[in-house]
């Protein structure tokens, strides 16, 4: 009967084509398995072998999670100088940057998680409080409280002491257990010291990175397609995403799924100003630097792209009302910014003319929080809940290098046109170009070859790996 095969469709949606575990308390994280009804379906399917893998996953993490017997013991290996011995591994993602570079650096480290057989624990500070559900079925992702060396996560000479470059350096060797330390770091954000990120990204001694008990990962940076260019991990990698430029979209909406209170943000604002409009357009302006990039600078880029895309309707300047009522049809623009101007510039020219299509055209800005904040929960909030608008967009305009953008058109699954960054004070021509895939750009990935270290274009080498159009150094998969 129609009915249940309705009802099975549902359930299919719901837990978004297998990705989620059914058995979660609904009440607790009410956006888990309401998110299906704010989105189209995704046209993308994990691959069976990914739902395999994650299920697997989610059992390692319950038997190995925090109040376990297996952690308890692990815990107490911390505490003892070396780290022989089976048992449970863990990866401990520390934060640093903003938010969309933390949203990045996660779900790569998740996978590297899965890719090894490791439990994932996540250290949220004080300013990632309240952002996210628990992702894994009876069981916590937060590492606890008052953890022994969490006094080393803020000191980069400590982190870097401790480090993975550091480690291989002093000449410890795979067969000398005794002398395995019990933690290690891996430092891999993008700064001037590069040690470990060299060693990582050339998976230098990779037996030795298994062994290790505790392993601390920093990094900003999206580093899934290093996982394509190393042999150990490149065939797996290929059985779990069948679809390159697929990665981000399923751990994404695996993982972050929002806490209630920033599901309440984003449900209000979607059923007051979104919902009911027939397409939704998303506008996603960062300016990193108001000298080299001046806000009417962008403004004028960002009218130009709208235009020459035709993704904004046009307004007619000769007639004072709308010659064409043809159509009632309505698009609603949402506008994401630090600044007010864009808002302001937009809602004013489709208050002050009509459109030429007769379209009916809403504008709204969630907050303008005029600078980025370091250490603050609530802004953080209000960040989750803007990339998670955006993602709700049928048309998405990002801006180039952004984070914040990538996660919005990761979740969403949608391919965007983005802004070039401007620089010197000059609108850039072309003003914007359509993205290659939905996936993040690794900003920063290796240049030269591991063994020969001559120079190597990795943008291409594989025809999935390209370098991207927002930064024509760093790579991402299509
Ligand atoms: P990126 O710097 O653009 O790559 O993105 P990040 O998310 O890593 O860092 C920028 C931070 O600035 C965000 O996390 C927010 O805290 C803040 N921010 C930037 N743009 C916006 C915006 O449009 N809305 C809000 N609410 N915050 C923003």
């Amino acid at each position: 009967r129609n009915d249940s095969s309705q009802s099975a469709r549902m359930s299919v949606d719901k837990l978004l084509g297998g990705l989620l575990a059914p058995g979660f308390d609904e009440r607790s994280c009410s956006s888990r398995y309401q998110s299906f009804l704010f989105r189209k379906t995704s046209p993308y399917k994990p691959s069976s072998y990914l739902l395999s893998k994650l299920r697997r996953y989610e059992d390692l993490h319950k038997r190995c999670g925090p109040h376990t017997k297996s952690y308890s013991k692990a815990f107490k290996r911390l505490k003892s100088s070396h780290g022989s011995g089976g048992g449970c591994k863990y990866l401990v993602w520390v934060p640093v940057n903003g938010l969309g570079n933390r949203m990045m650096s996660l779900v790569s480290t998740f996978l590297y998680a899965l890719l090894t057989d490791r439990v994932l624990l996540v250290e949220f500070g004080n300013d990632m409080l309240r952002l996210f559900c628990e992702p894994f079925p009876n069981s916590s992702w937060i590492l606890p409280k008052h953890f022994p060396i969490e006094g080393q996560f803020n000191s980069a000479d400590l982190r870097h002491d401790r480090g993975y470059g550091n480690l291989l350096k002093s000449g410890i060797t795979n067969n000398s257990t005794e002398s395995l330390p019990s933690y290690v770091f891996l430092n891999l954000d993008h700064t001037k010291y590069d040690l470990d990120r060299l060693s990582f990204h050339c998976n230098q001694n990779p037996s030795l990175l298994r062994k290790v008990p505790w392993l601390f990962l920093i990094s900003d940076q999206y580093f899934v397609p290093s996982f394509f260019l190393t042999s150990t991990f490149k065939q797996e990698m290929q059985r779990l995403f069948p679809e390159k430029e697929t990665v981000f979209h399923h751990l994404a909406r695996y993982l972050f799924h929002p806490s209630n209170e920033v599901w309440g943000l984003i449900t209000r604002f979607y059923q007051a100003y979104l919902a009911d409009a027939d397409e939704r357009i998303g506008l996603q302006i960062r300016i990193f630097n108001t000298t080299t990039s001046p806000v009417e600078i962008v403004l004028d880029q960002l009218l130009k792209c709208t235009q020459k895309e035709n993704l904004l309707p046009r307004v007619d300047t000769k007639h004072p009302l709308a010659t064409s009522t043809k159509t009632r049809r309505s698009k609603a623009i949402l506008v994401t910014s630090l600044y007010t101007k864009f808002y302001e510039n937009i809602s004013n020219t489709y208050w002050a003319k009509p459109t030429v299509t007769g379209e009916v055209i809403r504008v709204y800005q969630p907050s303008h929080e005029e600078s980025q904040r370091f250490g603050d929960n609530m802004h953080n909030i209000k960040a989750w809940a803007e990339m998670y608008l955006l993602s709700l967009s049928d048309v998405l305009v990002t801006s180039a290098w952004s984070t914040f953008g990538y996660v919005a058109q990761g979740l969403g699954g949608r391919k965007p046109w983005i802004l070039y960054k401007a620089d010197k004070g000059h609108t850039p021509n072309p003003s914007c170009v359509r993205d290659l895939s939905m996936e993040p750009c690794f900003h920063f990935p290796r240049t030269r070859d591991c063994k020969t270290k001559t120079k190597v274009n990795v943008g291409s080498l594989f025809p999935y790996l390209k370098y991207c159009e927002d930064l024509n150094w760093g790579v991402k998969l299509v």
